[in-house]
């Protein structure tokens, strides 16, 4: 490997040196953390909005086909974990910080596409050998090429030169660089990611991704590595000629040598890759139009991943299974089991859609437990802790199916009922009334009597109402219920009320 001191000499344009985004840095030291902080996490990334703005976009796409979209940084980390998290906040930061270049002649789009291939690839191999390196192999997969990115900014002239000897050989990168510079991109990248203090799992198979045996450690996570980043790099160069049998044919021979033959099967493995290519390609911006032949490939890529054996796709379904367990408890809230406020809005825009597509009445009920403090005065915490279930209970037993019941605040409910006009509306609202002052709830002995105020409103016949308007419509009339004396029902009639 090159001297340091000969390297730092030839990168001496620092400011053209490709540096890590403060953010990407913030974020890798607080997962490096021996037990990483999920709200640290989250708000560092909610500090760069466009940022987290991307990551909700890639998590909400049909990548992770989650059955609900996430609005929040902090669901998301919850929902996907840290590593994929993180994955995608670092590779997007320095994607976007190195998109383009005016002063050389390299391709950046093919770059990063290369770039991404890597780390595809990377990730798949290492979920095959050994899966808890995945999330690391992933961005070391991102980072293994960065020597060239930073030769092309640092030295623009005899990197031309580089690329057009190389556009006339057909000769991979290190060996040009190495003909015409005397040291490669290997090399120069191994440098850069040891001067961002990234750890040696890091530099040490990115300095020799096209040269395994030049590796010397003693460490069994860095050889691990070096084999994955060495495949990968192999796979990339057969991606980009599959028509060059050789190149598969080299992937093989060193599965062998590294012993991972039976581990690894090229043909599932190169489906799955083109077929995760093919989804986070669009993702970063990247076009695939721009070269036809690579695209037709991937569509056949996909064509066969639909006929893929039953055991890949029972895992997906796995997954989603699992996905949707783990949303079950982000919607949900944890006192009562109801739907939590989040989640409210996000029923009621679907409710409110659908009625005014299929031209069905729709009704909003805000209903709040009255004087509620001086239960929690007189009683203590648990009491009213005790009664609100208690509420939440008797409300589910009073109210179909088909309709929502969420929690709204502390001791406020909102309720969704679908097809419902709003004379039907009021019924059920009065039917939760008598129901809540026939409630028997007794804690500690103490029997807990309570009454609720209730805002009723639904949506006009046209149809043409925001979800906040009819949340505002029915909680201005609930504010009146209370002003009236409270245990009543107001109902939102046109721009006048009536009790
Ligand atoms: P009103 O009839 O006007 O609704 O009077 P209120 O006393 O019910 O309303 P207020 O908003 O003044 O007080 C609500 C109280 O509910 C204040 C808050 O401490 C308490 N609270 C909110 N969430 C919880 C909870 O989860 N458990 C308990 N025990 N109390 C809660
Ligand atoms: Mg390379
Ligand atoms: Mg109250």
């Amino acid at each position: 490997m090159e001297n340091e001191m000969t390297l730092a000499g030839i990168l001496h344009r620092k400011d053209r040196l490709p540096t890590l985004p403060g953010i990407a840095m913030r974020i890798l030291q607080a997962v490096q953390k021996e037990e990483p902080d999920l709200e640290e996490i989250a708000e560092i990334l909610s500090t760069d909005p466009p940022l987290s703005a991307e990551v909700l976009k890639i998590i909400n796409s049909s990548l992770y086909s989650l059955p609900t979209k996430i609005t929040s940084v902090f669901h998301a980390v919850k929902l996907l974990g840290i590593g994929t998290v993180k994955n995608l906040a670092l590779s997007f930061s320095l994607i976007k910080s190195y998109r383009t270049d005016e002063t050389t002649g390299l391709n950046y789009t093919l770059f990063w596409k290369n770039s991404l291939i890597g780390a595809v690839s990377a990730r798949l191999l290492s979920e095959k050998i050994q899966p808890q390196l995945a999330e690391d192999a992933f961005f070391m997969g991102l980072l293994h090429d960065i020597g060239i990115l930073t030769l092309s900014r640092c030295m623009p002239k005899q990197y031309s030169l580089v690329i057009r000897e190389m556009e006339k050989t057909g000769h991979a990168y290190h060996e040009t660089e190495t003909q015409i510079l005397g040291f490669n991109h290997m090399a120069v990248g191994e440098y850069l990611v040891k001067s961002w203090g990234l750890p040696e799992t890091f530099y040490m198979p990115i300095g020799c991704h096209h040269d395994p045996e030049k590796l010397d450690t003693d460490h069994p996570y860095v050889e691990t590595l070096s084999n994955i980043l060495h495949l990968a790099a192999l796979y990339i160069d057969h991606f980009n000629h599959p028509d060059q049998s050789l190149r598969l044919g080299l992937f093989e021979r060193y599965a062998q040598t590294y012993d991972l033959a039976d581990k690894l099967n090229i043909d599932e493995i190169g489906l799955q890759i083109n077929a995760q290519t093919q989804h986070i390609f669009p993702l970063f911006e990247i076009d695939l139009r721009e070269e036809k032949d690579y695209s037709a490939m991937l569509e056949a890529a996909r064509q066969e991943l639909i006929d893929l054996s039953a055991d890949f796709v029972n895992k997906l379904i796995d997954q989603k299974h699992e996905i949707e367990t783990l949303r079950e408890q982000v919607t949900r809230d944890s006192m009562t089991q109801l739907h939590n406020y989040q989640r409210f809005h996000e029923l009621l825009r679907q409710e409110i859609y659908r009625a005014s597509r299929y031209k069905t009445p729709l009704a909003l009920i805000l209903t709040d437990i009255d004087y509620f403090k001086a239960i929690n005065d007189n009683l203590g915490h648990l009491a009213g802790d005790y009664a609100i279930k208690a509420v939440a209970n008797g409300l589910k037993k009073v109210l179909r199916e088909s309709d929502h019941v969420a929690r709204y605040g502390g001791e406020e409910f909102a309720i969704i009922l679908p097809e419902t006009t709003l004379p039907n509306a009021i019924r059920v609202a009065e039917r939760i009334k008598e129901t809540m002052n026939s409630l028997e709830i007794v804690f500690e002995n103490s029997p807990i009597a309570l009454t609720m105020s209730f805002g009723v409103a639904s949506l006009p016949p046209d149809g043409q109402l925001s979800g906040e308007e009819l949340i505002q419509r029915a909680d201005c009339v609930l504010y009146q219920a209370k002003a009236r004396g409270r245990n009543q029902c107001c109902v939102f009639n046109g721009n006048s009320s009536r009790a």
